[in-house]
């Protein structure tokens, strides 16, 4: 067992300590860590200094079962996490001549030779598991001391990841035993976050308030539910729980998994057989590309109609010249010649139609910052909504993106 099941966790790196970096390799370590039921004790940043690193590691050492140091492995001369660690533990080094074939070897496969300061990473602190690293070329180490272990792994967060999922987790698995704990995501959009914990809140009651927890994104919240214990009792609390929550949020709840609303359209269109475009105004084309980001999504996205001007909304989409001048621009009319025009004219089974003041200028006081309409148009007719958005320009954009996935989510569960 891992003493106390406590664990701390080193970020090396000077750059880690300026404005524009910040440790993300914790996090991923954290999250993985507490689904052994282990416990994040403390967190440090230091930089690419020896006695720094060795302070902090010996520090560490003494007061947690698991030590997980990420960077400082590289081939330069500011990498010395490896020279470090030796000084914590009061331990020499030595050059490991298959760990410079490995190094070589890599190079060879990319055409190139290796530098003579990649020779560095071939320095292995004495009594060090090697532990490859598929992704770079720095290997991390594992150290055994006391009863305690060091873990040195590589900073850059595709390699780290690759080196805890190979040896990290196989290691923890070994020690710590089975996984005790377990999260799993609900997906909402559509409710805010206060009206949403009030449909939740019986499922607190009846459960606890610590096994849920909202995060909140605007227009997009994840509920995570959490249990722990032995595996099937801990199965049937988390299906118990997700049971409760569908329940109480009802259709809201876009996704059982951790998905973006993108995603789960782009999936019911496809099983829909259906296509689907848009015209879009004050998005720019935001829920064209929220729809490509998807790969596949050829299957059912068609195209979309940036239609910014007055002018290509007659031009392209088909809306009459007519509606907009009674109407104005951001008007339901408008929304929805928008939706049908773009439906007709490219042929779909569904388009979407988005017209509104992103603001910060162009508000009136009849039609404020904030204010959208959202037009779909599929085969049994065109819904509407207006909006009401708060906040800035970007995030104006990015709801109504949201919603009008959001709306067209809603029609495709129709019947
Ligand atoms: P290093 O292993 O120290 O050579 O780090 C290589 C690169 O990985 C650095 O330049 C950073 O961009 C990135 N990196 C290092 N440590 C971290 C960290 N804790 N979180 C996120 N990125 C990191
Ligand atoms: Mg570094």
């Amino acid at each position: 067992m891992i003493r106390a099941m406590q664990a701390s966790f080193l970020a090396v790196g000077t750059e880690l300590l300026g404005t524009d970096r910040l440790d993300t390799n914790s996090l991923t370590l954290t999250a993985l860590l507490a689904r052994f039921g282990i416990e994040m004790r403390r967190k440090a940043v230091v930089g690419d200094s020896v006695q720094d690193i060795a302070r902090e590691i010996r520090s560490m050492l003494d007061a947690t079962g698991l030590v997980v140091v990420s960077g400082g492995l590289g081939p330069t001369s500011d990498d010395v996490t490896r020279q470090a660690a030796a000084v914590a533990l009061g331990r020499g080094m030595h050059h490991d001549p298959a760990v410079e074939e490995d190094i070589a070897e890599k190079f060879r496969r990319f055409g190139r030779t290796m530098a003579e300061v990649n020779k560095r990473q071939a320095q292995v602190v004495d009594g060090a598991e090697v532990l490859e690293n598929r992704r770079g070329t720095a290997p991390g180490l594992r150290l055994e001391e006391g009863e305690s272990t060091l873990f040195l792994l590589p900073g850059v967060p595709r390699e780290i990841d690759g080196l805890i999922t190979h040896y990290l987790e196989p290691w923890l698995r070994q020690t710590a035993g089975a996984e005790s704990r377990e999260t799993w995501v609900l997906k909402v959009v559509g409710i805010g976050e206060s009206d949403l914990e009030q449909i939740i809140a019986p499922a607190y009651e009846e459960f606890s308030r610590e096994a849920i927890t909202v995060l909140s994104k605007p227009s997009d919240i994840t509920l995570r539910i959490t249990a722990q214990g032995e595996e099937a009792a801990r199965r049937e609390r988390l299906e118990a729980m997700r049971r409760r929550l569908v329940e109480l949020a009802g259709k809201a709840v876009y996704s059982l998994e951790d998905e973006d609303l993108e995603t789960v359209v782009g999936r019911m269109l496809a099983e829909a057989g259906a296509t689907v475009a848009t015209a879009e105004s004050c998005t720019g084309g935001l829920v064209a590309e929220r729809l490509t980001r998807i790969a596949g999504s050829s299957d059912y996205f068609q195209g979309s109609l940036v239609v910014y001007s007055n002018r290509l909304k007659q031009l392209l989409a088909g809306v009459p010249e007519e509606l907009l001048e009674r109407y104005g621009a951001v008007s339901e009319e408008v929304a929805r010649a928008l939706a049908e025009g773009a439906r007709e004219r490219l042929g779909t089974t569904w388009a979407l139609g988005i017209t509104g003041v992103a603001g910060p200028g162009g508000g009136t006081e009849e039609k404020p910052v904030g204010t959208v309409h959202v037009a779909v148009a599929g085969a049994a007719g065109t819904h509407h909504r207006l909006l009401r958005l708060p906040g800035d320009r970007r995030r104006i954009r990015w709801q109504t993106s949201q919603l009008a996935l959001e709306m067209l989510r809603r029609r495709l569960l129709e019947p």
